[in-house]
């Protein structure tokens, strides 16, 4: 179990690195939301981190996550599903969490990502559907040394958000931006993000063997 005292400072310098970020975007800190991905860590890890104020949690893995929301379910806590949905857990997922960042293709099936223009079908499908409502694009660029180097990545993401607008699908539909994780979310908050993604510089270095995905 992580040391609570060292969560809760690591948990406050992100957030104080969100607003300072946001700030000189001249945006709201409050429309930015720090998602803790708290996967590989314990339901202890995530309970400290909730009593400490943190609300929203991600994890990669339906079956670790039921877990850990099995055993947390006495605290509020909004799940996020941040990793690839498989089409046999898709109505679990969708069941249980109240967001999945990473939904690829309308049957959910799995496949990491989609292109530009896949995602009119998926729109499609999602305004046909009463069980499920999209709110937002997330992004997962290409490892980059520079945090830098992920900015035009951010972009894109804000530029194709924009380019739906502009086609007309619904604001509500494209209103969260999904990017940033622990070595760039001030540059995706500078770009517009308001959610952004973060694991290790909450929690600290996840064991590498279970790092998958
Ligand atoms: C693990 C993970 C993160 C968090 O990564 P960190 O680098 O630890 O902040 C963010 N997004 C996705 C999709 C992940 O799988």
């Amino acid at each position: 179990m992580l040391d609570s005292v060292a969560l809760r400072a690591r948990l406050d310098g992100v957030r104080d690195r969100v607003m300072r970020a946001a700030r000189r975007a001249g945006r709201d800190a409050s429309s930015v939301r720090v998602v803790a991905v708290s996967k590989t860590f314990t339901a202890e890890d995530v309970r400290a981190a909730a009593v400490a104020g943190q609300v929203d949690f991600g994890e990669n893995k339906v079956q670790e996550a039921l877990q850990k929301m099995g055993q947390t379910s006495d605290l509020h806590i909004k799940w996020h599903l941040v990793g690839h949905v498989q089409s046999n857990k898709a109505r679990k997922a969708g069941a249980q969490f109240d967001y999945v960042h990473s939904v690829d293709r309308a049957e959910l099936a799995t496949k990491h990502g989609t292109r530009e223009e896949d995602l009119a079908p998926i729109f499609d499908a999602a305004r046909g559907c009463r069980a499920v409502r999209i709110v937002g694009l997330m992004l997962l660029p290409p490892a980059v040394a520079d945090p830098g180097e992920a900015r035009p990545y951010f972009r894109e993401l804000r530029d194709v958000r924009d380019r739906l607008l502009a086609r007309g699908v619904d604001a509500s539909m494209v209103r969260e931006l999904s990017m940033g994780m622990s070595h760039d979310f001030e540059v995706a908050v500078e770009e517009g993000a308001t959610m952004v993604r973060v694991g290790t510089a909450i929690f600290g270095q996840r064991n590498s063997m279970e790092t998958s995905e």
